[in-house]
């Protein structure tokens, strides 16, 4: 590992404020730790509310010659980030594989789809066109503008270390906004290498500003309590959205909430078994099967269960479980300790309650004391707690159903709806369950649905707002009316 530090140009221990790289005014680290190996990686500065107030002060200096700037003049710098991101796609997997634990092919590409989030809106930035509305009387114009919204603070989480922080601060910084970033303090050195990359691209001082500390509460409570932050863009769990969302109404702040799933995987008994097999691969297994569109409840008809059983477990026994550096590893670690004791007591209620492990069941020692063997569970049924609860690991359960009636109504029966999918090949069905799910987002013969042109985002207790698309910078803008009159 010490040669892989030794190469990271971008490594940093401080926090990023006003330009400038600022330790905590206590003078306190916390150590960062892979959860490969639990090897500590660094130890990196623990800053707290104080500095928090400092970083949203800057910020709104910096947003006002920020805002005046043209879209295009905001465009360039934006490209010029997304460039050095590009650049640097080696080194900021490094970072992400050290601190966080994906393969180190899953975190090029999450190099990739983060930075396509700046690219995008780089582009967004020259289109946030206003109106002029047909007028309601002889003598008036009516007319809106569009503006940057203020300052704007992003909570991020830890499972997608870049993405989650480009997702917010493209649209952000494209309108005009000035940004206050709380990364996971799991993973903060991408969010701080990203910092790095857009003080070397010329984004000005305070206009994008990483606080780091592990008193998420604390920092929180600026984050949402401070008069001059007008937007808080949180992605993490919805317990942790409810109470940002408590706080932020105490200031009238404009929120969006991308919150936890429960993604049903419906495959009919008219699917393409193997598409469906490839899609549940893609959809369930990644990162470790930590991410919140992962497939969490895979609903199977009762005449190809036995079948797509077989063919999902002959493709999962070939998966290669250890440290996301290694030649063809595929699963990497679960985060922390919370996480796999989590996975476990799920499996293990599913076992008591009459599912068995077709493949796996188990943590995987031999790897490592932080990961769990890629599992499939048969005989799965909605008494078990896996049915109400996130995963968030490699674990696929298989629900049986025997109509489309009866699917539809258990994938519908969480309250959450951020993504969900299905596998069919009639067309009339397509239409009737694409439009009968209260989700977000549908994938309809497609396990990975996520893109910066299309609007990411969940219904119910998985939050408001969008992501990405020509959709995802309105969060960022305010509609101002202007009515001129006495001509
Ligand atoms: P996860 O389970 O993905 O870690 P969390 O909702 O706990 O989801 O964390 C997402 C982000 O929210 C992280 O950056 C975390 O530090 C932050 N967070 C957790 N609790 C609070 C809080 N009370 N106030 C502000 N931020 C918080």
């Amino acid at each position: 590992m010490t040669t892989i530090l030794s190469q990271l140009s971008l490594l940093k221990s401080h926090s990023y404020i006003d330009g400038k790289w600022v330790e905590a005014t206590s003078g306190k680290t916390f150590a960062i730790t892979n959860p490969a190996n639990g090897e500590h990686i660094i130890d990196v500065a623990d800053l707290g509310a104080e500095e928090t107030t400092l970083a949203v002060e800057a910020a709104e200096k910096a947003q006002k010659e920020w805002q005046g700037r043209t879209a295009k003049e905001r465009a360039t710098l934006l490209r010029r980030w997304n460039q050095l991101i590009l650049d640097n796609q080696d080194d900021l997997a490094k970072l992400m594989t050290l601190e966080q634990g994906k393969p180190f092919a899953e975190a090029k590409g999450e190099v990739a789809y983060g930075a396509s989030f700046i690219d995008w809106f780089a582009d967004e930035a020259r289109r946030l066109n206003g109106d002029v509305i047909p007028t309601f009387a002889k003598d008036k114009r009516v007319l809106t503008i569009k503006q940057p919204i203020g300052v704007v603070a992003a909570i991020t989480p830890w499972n997608f270390p870049i993405a989650m922080i480009t997702r917010k601060a493209g649209p952000a910084l494209a309108a005009g906004c000035a940004i206050v970033i709380k990364p996971s303090d799991e993973t903060p050195l991408c969010a701080l290498a990203l910092a790095e990359l857009a003080h070397q691209a010329g984004i000005p001082a305070g206009v994008l500003n990483v606080v780091v500390g592990t008193d998420a509460k604390a920092i929180g409570g600026v984050l949402t309590g401070h008069p001059t932050v007008r937007k808080l863009s949180f992605t993490g769990s919805t317990p942790v959205g409810k109470l940002l969302l408590s706080q932020c109404a105490q200031t009238v702040k404009r929120t969006s909430m991308e919150l936890g799933g429960n993604a049903p995987f419906i495959v009919f008994d008219d699917a393409d078994l193997d598409a469906a097999v490839e899609g549940a691969i893609a959809s369930k297994y990644r990162n470790a099967g930590q991410t919140c569109v992962c497939a969490n409840r895979i609903l199977v008809q009762e005449g190809v269960y036995d079948a797509f059983a077989e063919k999902l477990a002959k493709r999962v026994v070939t998966f290669k479980t250890g440290d996301g550096f290694a030649d063809g590893v595929t699963i990497g670690p679960l985060i922390n300790a919370a996480a796999i004791s989590k996975v476990e007591q799920l499996v293990s209620d599913s076992v008591a309650k009459g599912a068995k492990a077709l493949v796996g069941g188990s943590k995987a020692s031999t790897a490592g004391a932080q990961f769990f063997e890629p599992t499939i569970l048969t005989g799965v049924t909605e008494d078990m707690d896996i049915f109400s609860n996130e995963i968030f690991g490699p674990v696929a359960p298989l629900f049986k159903f025997k109509t489309e009636e009866e699917a539809v109504a258990m994938a519908n029966n969480t309250p959450f709806g951020l993504a969900s999918y299905f596998y069919s090949q009639n067309i009339a069905r397509i239409w009737r369950v694409s439009e009968a799910l209260e989700y977000g987002m549908v994938g309809i013969n497609e396990g990975i649905i996520s893109s910066e042109v299309a609007p990411f985002g969940g219904v119910k207790e998985s939050g408001s707002g969008r992501e990405g698309s020509q959709y995802g910078i309105d969060e960022y803008v305010e509609i101002k009316y202007l009515c001129m009159g006495g001509l």
